[in-house]
C-alpha cells in the first residue's frame, strides 16, 4: 500500500515533500508560510533567483508569437536567437547548439552525434565512450551508462550500456599518486583505458569541469584537461565538457572548462541556462564536427519532439538577457570568494570539515571523523543526511552529496545571492555542525 495520499509518484513514496507555493530571490516559501534559504538553487538550477516575475510578464506580451512548432519541420526566432546567443558565450571552435529538454538528453545526444561523426567521416568502428568514476552525467540508460555514481547504477546494471570508466581527479581519495604531489596520473589514465579498448573503437570522453552532486567540488589541476586534450587529439577521440551544473555561471563564466584553456567538441548545458523556468537544456557542437555532418549525409539521425521549443527557447533567452544585465556570468567568481573564506573558517572550528572544496558558487565539503587520516564516518550515522535535515530545520536547503564514500555536502546557491544571505547559510552550517558533533564522534579508545 502507498502511504501517502498524493497522486504523484515521488521520489520516496513514504511522505510527501512539502508543498512550494511562492518564491522570490534566494528564498523558497511552503503552503504554512515558512521560508526556505534555496542554498542548492533547487539541484544547481536557478541561477538568476526565484520569483523573476518580468519572464512571465514577457511571455505573456508575446501573445500568439508564442506556439509550438516541431524543429524538423519549422524553425523559430526565438531558437535561432537563443542559439545564437549562446554562440556569442562559447569557445571559438564551437559553431552550433542542439536544444534539448534536458541534460540526460543533451549528454545522450552528444555519444549519438560523437558515434555519427565518425561514422560520416570513414571512422565507422569508433563508437565506445570512456568516462569517470563519481562522474554525473543523467539517469536515462545511456547516460546513467556514462555515470559513475554506482548508488544509482546497481539496481538498473544488467540494463547498462558497456562505457569504461577511469578515475575521478578527487585529491581528497586519490590512490595513483600516493599521498605524494598530484602528478595528474588519473588523466593518464585514460590514455591507458583508450589503449585497452583499441583507439580505433573509441569515439568520446566525458568528464565535468567541476564535478556536481557526486563529487561536489572536485575540480582537477590545470595540468589535467590540458592533458586530456592532448591524448583525446592524439587518439582522435571526441572530448566532452559536461556543463550541465557547471556551467553558464556557476562558476564565474559562460562555460567552466575555460578556467583551463581548453577547447573540448562538445559541451553539454543545462540546469542554468533557463534557471528552472522551463526545461531546457542544450548540446554545443564544434564546427568540426558540424562540418564532419554537413560534408557527409547533411542529417542527424537523431530527434526529440521538444528540441528547440519555442517557449523554452523564449524563457532561455530572457535568462541570458537578466544574466548579461546583471554581470550574473561572472558574479559567482566574486560572491564565491566570500562564500569559500566563509567555509574555510568554519572548518578551522569544526574538525569533522576535513576538506573545502569547488569554486565560484560550487562548493563541495568533504566530513570526515579523523581529518588527518582522512578516515570517513561510519555509514551508519549518516552524517551528511543529518547535516542536510539539520540545516533544513533552520531554513536552509542545501544538497548531500553521493553517499557510500565518506559524507560529502553540496552548497550551491543562486547566482544573486548576497553576502548577508551567505551569512546565514554560514550561520546555519556552523549550528548544525556543532549540534552534530558531540554525537558523532566515536569516544576516544583507552
Ligand atoms: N550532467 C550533470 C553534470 C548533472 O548535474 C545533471 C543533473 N544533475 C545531468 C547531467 C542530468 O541532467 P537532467 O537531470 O536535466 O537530465
Amino acid at each position: 500500500m502507498i502511504a501517502n495520499r498524493s497522486a504523484v509518484l515521488y521520489r520516496d513514496l513514504r511522505s510527501v515533500p512539502p508543498t512550494i507555493v511562492r518564491g522570490q530571490g534566494v528564498y523558497l516559501f511552503d503552503a504554512d508560510g515558512r521560508a526556505y534559504l534555496d542554498g542548492s538553487a533547487s539541484a544547481s538550477v536557478v541561477g538568476i533567483g526565484h520569483g523573476r516575475t518580468e519572464i512571465w510578464d514577457a511571455l505573456a506580451a508575446a501573445g500568439d508569437r508564442v506556439t509550438f512548432v516541431y524543429n524538423s519541420t519549422f524553425t523559430h526566432p526565438w531558437q535561432e536567437q537563443l542559439a545564437t546567443g549562446i554562440m556569442g558565450l562559447a569557445p571559438r571552435n564551437m559553431a552550433s547548439v542542439y536544444f534539448t529538454s534536458g541534460g540526460s538528453e543533451a549528454n545522450e545526444s552528444a555519444w549519438k552525434l560523437a558515434r555519427q561523426y565518425f561514422v560520416e567521416t570513414g571512422r565507422a568502428q569508433k563508437y565506445k565512450a570512456i568516462a569517470r568514476w563519481r562522474g554525473y552525467h543523467g539517469v536515462t540508460l545511456a547516460a546513467l551508462s556514462l555515470s559513475g555514481r554506482t548508488d544509482w547504477r546497481r539496481l538498473y546494471s544488467p540494463m547498462l550500456l558497456p562505457v569504461t570508466h577511469i578515475a575521478s581527479p578527487d585529491a581528497y581519495r586519490c590512490a595513483l599518486c600516493a599521498g605524494g604531489a598530484c602528478t595528474s596520473a588519473c588523466a593518464d589514465e585514460l590514455e591507458r583505458a583508450i589503449l585497452d579498448e583499441g583507439p580505433e573503437t573509441v569515439a568520446m570522453f566525458i568528464a565535468e569541469p567541476v564535478s556536481g552532486t557526486s563529487a561536489p567540488g572536485v575540480a582537477p589541476p590545470r595540468e589535467y584537461f590540458t592533458r586530456v586534450r592532448e591524448i583525446c587529439d592524439k587518439y582522435d577521440v571526441l572530448f566532452v565538457a559536461d556543463e550541465v551544473l557547471c556551467g553558464y555561471g556557476r562558476c564565474g563564466a559562460p562555460f567552466a572548462i575555460a578556467d583551463w584553456g581548453v577547447e573540448p567538441d562538445m559541451i553539454t548545458l543545462g540546469k542554468a541556462i533557463a534557471s528552472g523556468y522551463a526545461p531546457l537544456a542544450g548540446l554545443v557542437v564544434s564546427e568540426k564536427i558540424s562540418k564532419g555532418l554537413a560534408q557527409g549525409t547533411g542529417r542527424f539521425v537523431h530527434g526529440l519532439t521538444y528540441s528547440g521549443n519555442p517557449t523554452s527557447c523564449f524563457i532561455g533567452l530572457k535568462v541570458l538577457e537578466i544574466m548579461q544585465r546583471e554581470g550574473l556570468f561572472t558574479r559567482a567568481a566574486e560572491i564565491g570568494s566570500y562564500l569559500k573564506t566563509g567555509l574555510v573558517r568554519l572548518a578551522e572550528h569544526h574538525h569533522m570539515i576535513a576538506q573545502v572544496r569547488g569554486r565560484g558558487l560550487l562548493y563541495g565539503l568533504e566530513l570526515a571523523s579523523d581529518r588527518h587520516t582522512r578516515t570517513p564516518f561510519d555509514a551508519s550515522l549518516n552524517v551528511s543526511r543529518r547535516v542536510v535535515e539539520g540545516m533544513r530545520e533552520r531554513g536552509v536547503v542545501i544538497a548531500q552529496g553521493l553517499a557510500g564514500s565518506g559524507d560529502q555536502i553540496q552548497i550551491s546557491p543562486p547566482f544573486t545571492i548576497s553576502e548577508a544571505e551567505i551569512d546565514e547559510v554560514l550561520l546555519a552550517l556552523d549550528a548544525t555542525i556543532s549540534a552534530l558533533e558531540d554525537g558523532v564522534h566515536a569516544p576516544r579508545p583507552g
